[in-house]
């Protein structure tokens, strides 16, 4: 099907996009087009305008500075996968970014277009939120910075304003003894998850002093795995130790499991432990 008619503008900065956006109400901004596009070409979507940030170069790129990593919106998926840095220093966004989609997908495709989309099959919201990212977004108003936790509001919806733009993700880098993982249970075409297993651990003196742990794929915005967390901290990270907490999951997820023709909420209950005991024992490797 071809998409509706709708103008389009190329924007030199984010001041130009924020002003286009104001001016053109009802428009989207165009990022990898992964997302938009086929939701234009099915209908599901009919904006006046489309804004494409394709080419801000303030958008683009990895920096690591004093601990933190920063990566621009514009920054792709096959970029994410491809940087040493974020593989020593932030293995998990690094691992989740290499299994999203295909080459074609991770090539156009950008951290700021799947975060600001939030579907709740996609990969990086719960790596963003259990390692505790922070996300800059610009808008009429100026600059604020959201923590990831708070910025997943809901299926497809978060804290973004209507005029506003996500520009960049601030992480922390791994401290000595952490480590992180992400271990996804992909629906077989499309590589979207199932169920996506974010975890970070901090060992110290052979125990594990924190471990943080966000569940995507299967509820409808990415979850912290209290439950599982509580139970590992000051534990020994021993396979034991980690199926045992792993075991915990379900009681994070509230009664908000998502189902449908591929597994279902059943389903996806029983085998969401297995996920989370790959995740955290990957991460634990890490951390060693
Ligand atoms: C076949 C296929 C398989 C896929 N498999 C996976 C998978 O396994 N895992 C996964 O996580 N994802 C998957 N995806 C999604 C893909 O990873 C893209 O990241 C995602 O579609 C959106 O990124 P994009 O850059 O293409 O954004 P776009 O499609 O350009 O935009 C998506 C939405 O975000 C808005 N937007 C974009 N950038 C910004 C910004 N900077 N600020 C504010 N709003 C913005 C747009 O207006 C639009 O509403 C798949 C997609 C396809 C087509």
């Amino acid at each position: 099907m071809y998409a509706p008619e709708f103008d389009y503008y190329r924007a030199g900065s984010v001041s130009e996009a924020a002003g286009l956006l104001r001016k053109y109400p009802g428009s989207k901004l165009l990022a990898g087009g992964q997302s938009l596009i086929p939701l234009l070409k099915l209908r599901l979507a009919a904006p006046v305008a489309v804004i494409d940030i394709g080419r801000i170069r303030d958008l683009k790129g990895i920096t690591v500075k004093g601990g933190t990593i920063r990566v621009g919106a514009m920054t792709t998926h096959a970029e994410l996968a491809a940087s040493s840095e974020l593989a020593e220093q932030c293995h998990a966004l690094a691992q989740a970014a290499a299994g999203i989609g295909d080459p074609a997908v991770r090539n156009r495709g950008t951290i700021g277009g799947n975060v600001a989309h939030a579907d709740p099959a996609s990969d990086l919201p719960a790596v963003l939120v259990a390692l505790e990212a922070k996300l800059t977004v610009e808008g009429p108003d100026g600059k604020r910075t959201l923590d990831a936790g708070g910025f997943f509001q809901g299926m497809m919806t978060t804290a973004l304003k209507e005029h506003e733009i996500l520009t960049a993700i601030e992480i922390p880098a791994h401290s000595k003894g952490q480590g992180s993982a992400y271990a996804k249970f992909a629906h077989p075409a499309s590589r979207y998850a199932v169920i996506g297993v974010a975890a970070v651990v901090t060992t110290s003196g052979g125990k594990c002093s924190a471990a943080r742990v966000a569940i995507g794929g299967m509820v409808p915005r990415p979850v912290r795995a209290a439950s599982v967390e509580r139970v590992l901290a000051g534990q020994e990270l021993s396979a034991e130790n980690i199926a045992k907490a792993a075991g915990q999951v379900t009681e994070s997820l509230g009664n908000e499991v998502l189902g449908d023709i591929f597994a279902s909420e059943q389903y996806r209950r029983s085998v969401a432990p297995v996920w989370v005991k790959r995740g955290l024992t990957q991460a634990a490797e890490r951390a060693r």
